[in-house]
């Protein structure tokens, strides 16, 4: 809590939570709670309900104690960003929203383009216009990504030059700097977070780790015999989302605004990840994974390691869960849901 706001709780907080790659949106909202905030999502209107990671916080809107809220709403949609913007008066904004799998953005390079690049900038102009309305203050939060880097080798901090290898990388870069521009421009208390790949049992099904953690639990109890897998030579420095989440709310309580790299500072290639996984449950990925080419990318990063040098310094933050517990918490959660599934 920001010593402005001690003794000043619930503070509320708005959250685009949608599209949301890590299950940031969800680990953010247990935090936050767990903090005293009243917290907001703002999620992708569905014809499928797409809230299940949020479920077990959730509570009945006309419950009383009911602290977080869900609301609909689309970083395509600058009008509904400003009314939820000016009907929520939150202190806090963290912009996890994205059309956020890297391959994809190859398939849709512009819809990527407007959701990531534009709709960070809908999201700032919409805290900027408030804050100029009604002079209250408003933090923002930018979830930058280590794509950025792309082709620039490891280690990679704060200082590192971007060279973006995908469409959805571009679109990232492009959100960092409005932000940046908008800190400059407007004096925002406005912070991005260069968060390296954070896994979870919450991941994503289409995410290389979450889908080599499914298919470990389901090959293991006998419902899937193959994996189908692209490169496996590519490295990356994977953490823990729950702990990433912390990272975020630890920038906006900060005096000033900046920007920080977020990683485990350990990087580890698919294949390792593969050999940890089966590992674990006493398989050899080498019997199961065959290569698809489909799964190539037109153009590939082939090495994420972080320095979070900075972070360790000036936000006191360091990454909890390693390589190893990361790799048994996602399998012992997945082989749980293959059990559940061979039962139905
Ligand atoms: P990213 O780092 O944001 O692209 O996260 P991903 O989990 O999607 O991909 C991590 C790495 O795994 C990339 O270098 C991919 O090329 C590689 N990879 C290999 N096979 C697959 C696959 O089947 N799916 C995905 N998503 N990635 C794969």
């Amino acid at each position: 809590m920001r010593p402005d706001r001690r003794g000043e709780m619930p503070s509320s907080i708005f959250c685009t939570a949608f599209r949301d790659r890590e299950a940031d949106g969800s680990y953010l909202t247990e935090f936050l709670l767990s903090k005293g905030y009243e917290v907001h999502g703002i999620i992708r209107r569905s014809s499928n309900f797409n809230t299940q990671r949020l479920e077990h916080i959730y509570i009945d809107p006309h419950n009383s104690s009911a602290r977080m809220k869900l609301h609909y709403g689309d970083l395509s949609d600058a009008s509904a960003l400003r009314k939820w913007v000016d009907t929520i008066c939150p202190d806090e904004v963290y912009n996890l929203g994205a059309q956020s799998h890297v391959g994809v953005s190859f398939e849709n390079p512009d819809y990527t383009a407007d959701v990531v690049a534009t709709g960070a900038l809908r999201l700032l102009e919409a805290v900027r216009t408030h804050i100029e309305t009604t002079g209250r203050q408003v933090r923002y939060y930018q979830a930058g990504s280590s794509e950025m880097y792309g082709a620039t080798p490891p280690p990679q901090d704060e200082d590192t030059k971007f060279h973006p290898r995908s469409p959805y990388a571009v679109s990232k870069v492009a959100a960092h700097w409005y932000t940046v521009n908008y800190r400059e421009a407007y004096g925002l208390f406005a912070c991005n977070g260069i968060l390296f790949n954070h896994e979870s049992p919450r991941r994503g099904e289409n995410f290389v780790t979450r889908k080599i953690t499914r298919a470990v639990g389901r090959i293991k109890i006998g419902l899937q015999k193959k994996l189908f897998l692209g490169n496996l030579k590519a490295s990356r420095d994977w953490g823990f989302a729950g702990d990433y989440v912390e990272a975020m709310w630890l920038m906006l309580q900060q005096e000033k605004p900046d920007d920080y790299v977020v990683a485990t500072e350990d990087s580890h290639t698919v294949e390792e990840f593969l050999e940890e996984a089966f590992g674990y449950v006493g398989l050899k990925w080498r019997d199961h994974v065959q290569i698809d080419p489909r799964y190539f990318r037109p153009s590939e990063v082939d090495n994420l390691r972080g320095s979070a040098a900075k972070a360790k310094a000036v936000l006191g933050w360091a990454p909890k869960v390693n390589f190893k517990q990361l790799v048994a918490m996602m399998v012992d959660s997945d082989l749980e849901k293959a059990k559940r599934e061979k039962v139905l």
